[in-house]
């Protein structure tokens, strides 16, 4: 419980591909008011590319951070469509989600990818999420946890123990994701204590127990503070409901929904 307590929870807006700069900015503006109230929570958001300059200028001097959606492992080069992580840098990105199922099942990353992209971020000083999360098959065939592992270890590879403060986990089960079926507060807790074992084994205790680990797949106001409620649950990486601001506030100050149905 003590560990539990040293984890500030971190919720992440993923704002895919929606919003233009008007419209970025303008939600942008919006959190930035309706998050003010959160209370011990981390709150970052991840618009488009096209938005993320834009909206850095939006959350100039507040607490809200800005991530990138995605990375290409190179630095500069003949990449064309890519973004690099001193990019993300430069426009004042703090997270770079890496890893998500919509870019696996594109095919713009597997395992191998994603651990470079990890060592390409962390290079460039940016703190990564990573997504892990098994297919409804594979939970269905009861291989969660199998798939779950086996991403982690290849997305942790290049991570040093003294580098591995910066790392941020997103255990996103596949079909949670913009379905509406969100994982029970308790099969989220089994896949965050696991990949909390799997930390724990690769760094040791005392970065480990330290590290946030969000869920992600349908989070609303009205599960979040049910899943926040599990011991390993850090926080959460939110899709959909992160495009109302009224909605993302709501999640963000879960402690305070908490207080008002107690
Ligand atoms: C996501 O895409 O990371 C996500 C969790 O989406 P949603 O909240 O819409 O399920």
């Amino acid at each position: 419980m003590s560990e539990r307590l040293e984890r500030r929870p971190l919720i992440c807006g993923n704002w895919k591909m929606h919003c233009t700069v008007a419209e970025a900015t303008a939600l942008a503006a919006d959190v930035r008011r309706l998050v003010a109230s959160a209370r011990q929570v981390d709150v970052a958001v991840a618009p488009p590319f096209t938005a993320l300059h834009p909206v850095a200028r939006r959350l100039e001097g507040s607490s809200v951070a800005l991530a990138g959606q995605a990375l290409h492992p190179a630095e500069q080069g003949a990449h064309t469509g890519e973004i690099s992580a001193p990019m993300l840098a430069e426009v004042g990105c703090r997270h770079v989600i890496i890893g998500h199922s919509e870019r696996r099942a594109a095919g713009a990353v597997d395992d191998a990818a994603v651990a470079a992209r990890v060592r390409a971020a962390l290079d460039a000083g940016l703190s990564p999420i990573v997504c892990v999360g098994e297919q409804l098959a594979e939970r269905d065939a009861g291989r969660a946890l199998e798939r779950v592992g086996a991403q982690m270890r290849a997305a942790l590879a290049p991570v040093a123990a003294d580098e591995a403060e910066a790392l941020v986990l997103a255990y996103e089960p596949v079909w949670a994701i913009g379905t509406g079926r969100t994982a029970t507060p308790e099969q989220a807790q089994e896949v965050h204590a696991f990949i909390r074992g799997l930390l724990r084994d690769q760094f040791g205790a005392a970065p480990s127990g330290g590290l946030r680990i969000l869920y992600g797949g349908s989070v609303k106001p009205g599960n979040m503070v049910a899943l926040m409620a599990q011991n390993d649950v850090d926080g959460a990486l939110v899709g959909g409901a992160s495009l109302n601001a009224e909605s993302f506030a709501r999640i963000a100050r879960f402690q305070s929904e908490l207080e008002n149905q107690g």
